[in-house]
Formats: C-alpha cells, sequence, structure tokens
C-alpha cells in the first residue's frame, strides 16, 4: 500500500479528486471495451453464454456489478448515446445515468415515451435523492407499480405474484405427496411434464413421416433424447482456444454441427445441444452477421 501521510491536507483533497476523476475514466473505458466486445461477441467466442456471464466469470466483478455495468454499457453505447459526453465531463456519474436507465426503462413499461436526451438534462449535476425526487414528480405512479419480475442474477429471475386458495390447496396437496419441494421446483416439473407431452405427440406423428431419416431436417425424440443424455443438459459449446465449455443450462436449442442447408446429417454425432446464445454465435459464423441480422429482423418485424 502507498503511503500517504507525507502528504499534506490540501494534497490529500487533491489527489483524492484525481484519482475520482480518473476511476471514471477507466469506468468509460471499460464500458467501450465492454460495447467491442459484445460487438464482435468475443464473450460468446471464448464459452460464455452472455456478456454478464462474462463480466462476472472472465472478468471477475460481483453479480450486481457485473449487472450495472453491462446496464451502463447498453445504456450509454446503445439506448442513449448522449450520456457518454455527460459521463465524459462529469456532469452525470454512473449511479444517476443507471438510475436514468431504470427509470427510463419503468416509464416506458407504463406506456410514457420520455425522451432520454431530455431526462438527461435534468437530472444533469443532481444528486442520488435529487434524481429521485425528479422522477416521482415526472411520474408519481412508478414506485406504486407493482413489479412483477426482476431479474435477480443471469440465470435466475424473481416473480411476484398473488395466487387465489385454490392454487395454494393445489399447491399444498403437491407437496404432501412429493414431499417438501420448493414451488419454484414444482412449477418448473408441472411445465416440464406438459410440453413433454406435447413434444411426444408432435415428434409421433413427425416420426412417422421422418421415421429416423438422417436426411431430414426433423429431430426424432430418439436423437433428442440421446443429444441432452450427452450434454447433460448443457450448452456443448466449447471454445477451440482455451477449452472452456459453456456452463449455461438456460433455452437450449438442438443444433445442427454441420448446417442441414448445407448437406449435415440429423445423426446424433451432427446434432448439439446449445445455448441460444451458442446457436447465434455458430450461425453467424457460419453465415455471417449481415445474414442472420436480417433474418432476425424479419422475424422480430424491426
Ligand atoms: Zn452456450
Amino acid at each position: 500500500m502507498v503511503r500517504l501521510d507525507h502528504l499534506s491536507d490540501e494534497e490529500l483533497h487533491e489527489q483524492t479528486k484525481v484519482a475520482a476523476e480518473q476511476e471514471q475514466v477507466a469506468t468509460l473505458k471499460l464500458l467501450e471495451f465492454l460495447y467491442e466486445v459484445q460487438d464482435r461477441q468475443l464473450y460468446a467466442a471464448r464459452g460464455y453464454a452472455s456478456l454478464h456471464d462474462y463480466v462476472i466469470k472472465y472478468l471477475k466483478y460481483g453479480e450486481s456489478q457485473a449487472t450495472e455495468r453491462v446496464n451502463a454499457m447498453r445504456f450509454v453505447f446503445i439506448s442513449a448515446p448522449e450520456a457518454k459526453t455527460k459521463l465524459e465531463d462529469g456532469s452525470l456519474n454512473l449511479t444517476t445515468a443507471l438510475m436514468s436507465e431504470r427509470f427510463l426503462k419503468k416509464a416506458k413499461k407504463l406506456g410514457k415515451e420520455i425522451e432520454p436526451s431530455q431526462l438527461l438534462s435534468q437530472v444533469e449535476g443532481k444528486s442520488m435523492r435529487e434524481v429521485e425526487r425528479i422522477f416521482v414528480t415526472e411520474i408519481p405512479e412508478i414506485f406504486d407499480s407493482k413489479e412483477k419480475q426482476r431479474p435477480v442474477t443471469s440465470d435466475l429471475t424473481e416473480i411476484r405474484m398473488l395466487v387465489c386458495n385454490e392454487t395454494l390447496e393445489l399447491l399444498e396437496r403437491y407437496k404432501n405427496l412429493k414431499g417438501p419441494t420448493p414451488t419454484a421446483d414444482i412449477l418448473l416439473e408441472l411445465l416440464r411434464t406438459h410440453f413433454k407431452k406435447i413434444d411426444d405427440k408432435k415428434s409421433f406423428t413427425c416420426a412417422n413421416a421422418a421415421s429416423r431419416n438422417p436426411d431430414s431436417r426433423y429431430i426424432p425424440t430418439s436423437i433428442r433424447n440421446s443429444v441432452a443424455e450427452r450434454s447433460g443438459g448443457r450448452c456443448e459449446y466449447v471454445d477451440d482456444k482455451t477449452g472452456r465449455r459453456c456452463e449455461s443450462r438456460m433455452r437450449l436449442q438442438f443444433d445442427h454441427r454441420e448446417p442441414f442447408a448445407l448437406g449435415g446429417q440429423t445423426t446424433p454425432e451432427n446434432i448439439r445441444h446449445l445455448c441460444q446464445t451458442h446457436n447465434l454465435y455458430e450461425a453467424t459464423l457460419m453465415f455471417g452477421k449481415e445474414t442472420i441480422d436480417s433474418i432476425i429482423r424479419q422475424k422480430t418485424g424491426s
């Protein structure tokens, strides 16, 4: 640790201020790098399912720090580029920028369009408390609105809901039958059973048509099952350079290693389990960013 006791009080004030300014500059620099990493999808190449995951596991930030940085990056470089100049000249700090970002999101949910540049000039140079006051004046109901879903980590979301007595009784009955089980697990099990029934019905009809034909794009249940068994329900993307395998178990999709469009067969060897990020990443590598972007635009109609 650097010894500071030789500094006079005045010098200490000044140098603390300089250090704070440097921290602000370094943070902005980090956001710029993160933007570029996202743009080049480098987190995916390295075997991370999201930029957030990359910031936690590769850059070693804590959960909430990572969320803050990723949100700040998106806000500053994507939704409100005018925030960048304000952060650079110090009239806005990261905390108030993030408060503005959350406020704009909530406002949008309530159907109120607020111009980011107008909001930013209002919060410029203000303290957190002053900024909160501005928000409540702008949309009083914003702090009353009941938030139903709140992401807690990249894999977990808090859902708040009201249930009727019947739901509660059925839940109790279920728990009595199966032993103490967290409600979230029950919901997952019921949903899985529900969709399995639908998928089985679908695959029964399609399997008759496809009947394990490797030249068909359709992936029969037997192949799905053996791929799922091999993957252990985890994304099978592996970074060639580091050997790192993605840890995501969310929204897994079946993907043809050698694309079906290019003659790849529907066999367990050619089918793999990929998370959404890596499915998109591999498709981008194979077909180019422009093609994939235009397909996404067509699908989302934007
Ligand atoms: Zn993945």
